[in-house]
């Protein structure tokens, strides 16, 4: 067929292609892509089952992360809808103060030693136990303690998935999560999220498409839309996963912070087939700067991501964890979310309220039930980008919503407003500055 491209133009493509070790040639069969680098030691057999695992797991990925954040000078008197943390004053700082030293003349030198590579047993034995509570029936011996949960991501993407393989991911998504997908060489397949979660028929379509190594997921008041995962659509994710051999990782970095409605069950507690990678983190419920996160997988995935924290950074910090630890098993780490979510529903719900005061008609936005964040779609002649620099203008800054998409474009028509780092006031006055910059917009 007449393409409209010389056969010496195919011709040097695949010369390149080959010499860059993305195929390789079968003498009169043709040409076959490689599914990895070469001379990459990858896929050794599993020994005793694991089906949903076989081929699979890699040691590889220690590259470097790429970050796309918008370039904002900030002023100091700007009112700050953007964030994607917790409030600071909520931070525990004198229990942790107190707790730090106990830990150390009660341990001595063992507190600030290396420590295990899976992390602080107590601390590990403390959170299955908390899990367990959640459904999720595991032990010390299935839970790794990360850097916070953006190491556990990198763990993960770096165990399983080769450069050039396929992740699918919710669109929009958490913009660290695109990041490491990104560094990784990733093909990104975007799924629609409404306010029930990841839209299921499209992730079906998509599955049978394409051969993914991975779905990766938030399906608690999702990163940025704040939506949460229906149960039933729980249990057909699992089911699709399970059809299409797909693994999963569920992202729970925000499912203790519920303000209405049953909490659903985890899909790590649906999973029949050791398929789902849980992971969470004690960032937003509790310090970010304890940069403590965990890992629950089963059998070989957890042997593999030891190794794999072990090459990054030997261990979690050891200090940190104990403190850690002392603060979750005397229930203050629970009455320290009581406290969280009492006043961060109050926030949610003075978002809400003067949304609906200060929006122009043809704006809409998202309920959610928990979380931090509310997802705004904007009248559609209005882009978040044009929008930005005029509300700087008026002393009020959001997240633009192409973070969150593979395709910044695609994110034009939103943007992601934290509800839960600003009182009550500040709140209403963020969002009618917001209003005030949409005038004549
Ligand atoms: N997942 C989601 C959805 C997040 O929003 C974040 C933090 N912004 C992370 C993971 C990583 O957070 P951390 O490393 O602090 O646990």
């Amino acid at each position: 067929a007449n393409l409209g491209v010389s056969r010496g133009t195919v011709e040097s493509a695949y010369a390149e292609l080959m010499a860059e070790g993305l195929i390789t040639s079968r003498q009169g069969s043709g040409f076959y892509v490689l599914p990895h680098a070469p001379g990459e030691v990858r896929n050794p057999p599993l020994s005793g089952g694991w089906p949903a695992w076989q081929g699979r797991l890699s040691y590889g990925g220690c590259e470097a992360m790429s970050a796309y954040l918008p370039e904002v000078s900030r002023k100091t008197d700007w009112i700050a809808l953007d964030g994607g943390a917790c409030d600071p004053r909520l931070f525990p700082m004198d229990e942790f103060r107190k707790l730090l030293g106990q830990v150390m003349r009660r341990d001595g030198v063992s507190a600030v030693e290396y420590g295990e590579i899976a992390g602080y047993r107590p601390l590990r034995t403390t959170l299955a136990q908390v899990l367990a509570s959640q459904g999720i029936q595991t032990d010390a011996e299935s839970i790794l303690i990360t850097a916070g949960s953006q190491q556990a991501l990198s763990l993960v993407t770096g165990l399983i998935l080769s450069p050039g393989e396929a992740v699918v991911v919710e669109g929009p998504t958490y913009a660290g999560a695109l990041d490491v997908f990104r560094a990784r060489g990733l093909r990104i397949l975007t799924v629609g999220v409404d306010e029930e979660g990841m839209d299921m028929r499209e992730l079906e379509a998509v599955l049978s498409r394409h051969r993914p190594g991975l779905i990766y997921t938030i399906p608690n008041f999702h990163n940025p839309t704040g939506a949460c995962l229906d149960g039933q659509r729980r249990r057909q994710l699992i089911s699709l996963a399970g059809r299409f051999d797909v693994p999963i990782l569920e992202d729970d970095y925000v499912g203790d912070i519920r303000y209405e409605g049953r909490a659903q069950p985890t899909l790590k507690s649906l999973d029949p087939d050791g398929r789902v990678i849980y992971m969470s983190t004690f960032s937003k419920m509790l310090i970010p700067g304890l940069r403590v996160g965990f890992v629950v997988a089963d059998g070989p995935v957890y042997a593999h991501l030891l190794r794999s924290k072990r090459c990054h950074d030997l261990a979690t910090c050891n200090l940190i964890q104990r403190a850690l630890r002392d603060y979750v098993s005397v229930g203050r780490y629970h009455a320290h979310l009581q406290r969280s979510c009492t006043l961060y529903r109050r926030r949610r719900d003075a978002m809400l309220a003067a949304l609906e005061r200060h929006m122009p008609s043809g704006a809409s936005w998202t309920r959610p039930k928990g979380g931090l964040f509310i997802w705004l779609r904007l009248p559609e002649y209005m882009t978040a980008s044009d929008l930005l620099p005029r509300a700087c203008a008026e002393g009020v800054i959001f997240a633009p919503g192409g973070n969150f998409f593979l395709d910044p474009a695609d994110g034009e028509g939103g943007m992601r407003l934290n509800f839960a780092s600003n009182t009550e006031a500040v709140i209403e006055e963020g969002v009618r500055r917001l209003g005030r910059a949409m005038v004549g917009a």
